[in-house]
C-alpha cells in the first residue's frame, strides 16, 4: 500500500478547528494515518524513501476533498432540449458522458458527488463503474431515475406518454411506493422526488405549485426509509417546500420561492437546504440569451430574483445548508463546481460556512462518516490549494490553483509545476 506524506501545509481540517500552518499529513492507502504539527516528534518518524511519495506543500492550504450534493452528471449541459436528452440519447451514451463529467469534477477538487437524477439509471451505471475501478471518478451517491407525479415536472417536459413509459411519472400511494422500491432495487442510493414544477418543465403548471398530495410524499419517505434510503425533493414554490419538509425528506433542492411557513417547516423538521445557485444563475443567463423555450424563460426570470431572498430567510430560520450546484442543467460547465462558493458568500454565508457545507456537513448528509474532515482514520481525500479560501473563496473556482487532488490516498490531479518531471 502506498504512503503519501504532505509536509508544511496550512491545514483546514473541517472539524471546526481554525486553520493552522506548519502541518504534516500521512496518508496510508485510503486512510489518514497521522496528522499533526511539523514540530511533533512523530513527524520525524514518518516513512520516507521507496514506496513513499513526499510532497512539500510550501504553506499551501490542505482541505478535505470537496463534496457537491447536486449534479446531473449524465446530462449534456450544452443541450437545452430535455426531451431529446431523455428520449433519443442511448443510455449507454449518457453513461459514457457521465464518466467523462465525473472525472472533470474530480479534477476540480470534488472527491464526493451526489447525482440527483438521470434517465434510464445511467447515473447508477457510472457509480458502479467507479466502484468497480473501471473508471476514475469521485465517490458517488446516486438517485437513479427521478420520481414525479402524473402531470408533474419532467412528466410535462417529456410529454406524459414518454414519462409514464419510462416509469418516471406516477399517481397514488401504491404507485409511489412501487416507484421507490424499483429505484432501490435498481441500485439508487437516494430517491429524488420532483415536488413542484421546474424551470425546464416547459409549461403547463405554475413553477411553484406543489403537484403531490401529502400522503404521496409521506409514502415516498416511509418506503425509502424502510429500504435504508433518504429522499431529496426538488421544490421551488412555498407549498412544495413546506409539504416536502413536513413529509420528512432529508434535503430540499433549490428553495427559490420560500415563505415564512415553509422555512419554519424546514427548520422544525431539520431539513437541509441545497441552494444550487450555479444552475439558477446559468439558467437565467440562458433565458436572457433566448436559448430556452418561452415558458422556461418566464419561469427562470420569475424565480431568479427571489432565490437569494429565500435563502436568507431560511438561514435566519436556522435551516442548515448543504453545498450543491445542479451542474448538468443547460449552460452549466462540469468542473466549475467551485464557483458556487462565491455565490453562497454573496448570498450571506461566511467563507467558512460555505466550506463546511461542502465538507463536514455534506458528508453528514450522505452518511459518509469517514469523509468531510481530515483526521486520523478518515478517508484520504484531500486537496491542496494555492491561496487562502477563508480570505477569498474564489480560489476554489480557479483550477490552476487546485494544486493537487487526492482521492483514496492517490494523486488524481496534479498541477504542481515540479510534478511534470515525475
Ligand atoms: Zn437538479
Amino acid at each position: 500500500m502506498q504512503d503519501l506524506v504532505i509536509r508544511n501545509a496550512t491545514l483546514w481540517d473541517g472539524t471546526g478547528s481554525p486553520a493552522r500552518p506548519g502541518h504534516t499529513i500521512h496518508l496510508h492507502g485510503d486512510t489518514v494515518a497521522w496528522i499533526g504539527p511539523e514540530s511533533s516528534p512523530h513527524a520525524l518518524s514518518l516513512p520516507r524513501g521507496a514506496g513513499t511519495m513526499t510532497i512539500d506543500a510550501a504553506g499551501r492550504w490542505l482541505l478535505p476533498g470537496l463534496i457537491d450534493l447536486h449534479v446531473h452528471l449524465t446530462f449534456d449541459p450544452r443541450d437545452p432540449d430535455f426531451l431529446r436528452v431523455a428520449t433519443l440519447t442511448p443510455v449507454a451514451e449518457a453513461a459514457f458522458r457521465g464518466a467523462h463529467h465525473a472525472r472533470l469534477m474530480l479534477e476540480a477538487g470534488f472527491t464526493g458527488v451526489r447525482d440527483m437524477g438521470a434517465f434510464g439509471d445511467a447515473n447508477v451505471a457510472v457509480r458502479r463503474a467507479i466502484d468497480a475501478g473501471w473508471i476514475t471518478g469521485p465517490r458517488l451517491a446516486t438517485a437513479g431515475v427521478f420520481v414525479t407525479v402524473r402531470g408533474g415536472h419532467a412528466d410535462l417536459a417529456l410529454k406524459q406518454d414518454v414519462a409514464v413509459a419510462q416509469g418516471i411519472a406516477v399517481t397514488g400511494i401504491d404507485a409511489v411506493r412501487d416507484a421507490v422500491r424499483s429505484r432501490a432495487q435498481r441500485g439508487a442510493d437516494w430517491i429524488k422526488v420532483l415536488a413542484t414544477a421546474g424551470v425546464m418543465t416547459g409549461g403547463g403548471a405554475p413553477v411553484g405549485a406543489c403537484l403531490w398530495e401529502d400522503d404521496e410524499l409521506a409514502a415516498a419517505v416511509s418506503t425509502a426509509t424502510r429500504l435504508g434510503r433518504k429522499v431529496a425533493a426538488h421544490a421551488h414554490g412555498a407549498d412544495g417546500i413546506r409539504a416536502a419538509a413536513e413529509a420528512g425528506v432529508a434535503t430540499i433542492e433549490h428553495v427559490t420561492m420560500a415563505d415564512t411557513a415553509s422555512v419554519e417547516a424546514m427548520s422544525r423538521n431539520r431539513t437541509v437546504l441545497v441552494p444550487t445557485f450555479s444552475a439558477a444563475q446559468s439558467v437565467v443567463r440562458e433565458a436572457r440569451a433566448g436559448r430556452l423555450s418561452p415558458s422556461s424563460t418566464a419561469f427562470a426570470l420569475e424565480m431568479g430574483p427571489r432565490h437569494v431572498a429565500s435563502f436568507r430567510m431560511a438561514r435566519e430560520a436556522g435551516v442548515r445548508v448543504g453545498f450543491g450546484t445542479d451542474i448538468g442543467v443547460p449552460g452549466t460547465v462540469f468542473g466549475s463546481n467551485g464557483g458556487e462558493f462565491a455565490l453562497m458568500v454573496d448570498a450571506g454565508m461566511t467563507p467558512e460556512e460555505a466550506l463546511l457545507s461542502a465538507t463536514r456537513y455534506a458528508a453528514e448528509i450522505l452518511g459518509w462518516s469517514r469523509a468531510g474532515t481530515l483526521a486520523h482514520g478518515q478517508w484520504a481525500d484531500a486537496i491542496l490549494v494555492d491561496g487562502d479560501p477563508l480570505a477569498d473563496v474564489s480560489c476554489l473556482a480557479d483550477l490552476s490553483r487546485i494544486h493537487l487532488v487526492i482521492l483514496g490516498g492517490r494523486p488524481v490531479a496534479d498541477r504542481r509545476p515540479e510534478s511534470t518531471a515525475a
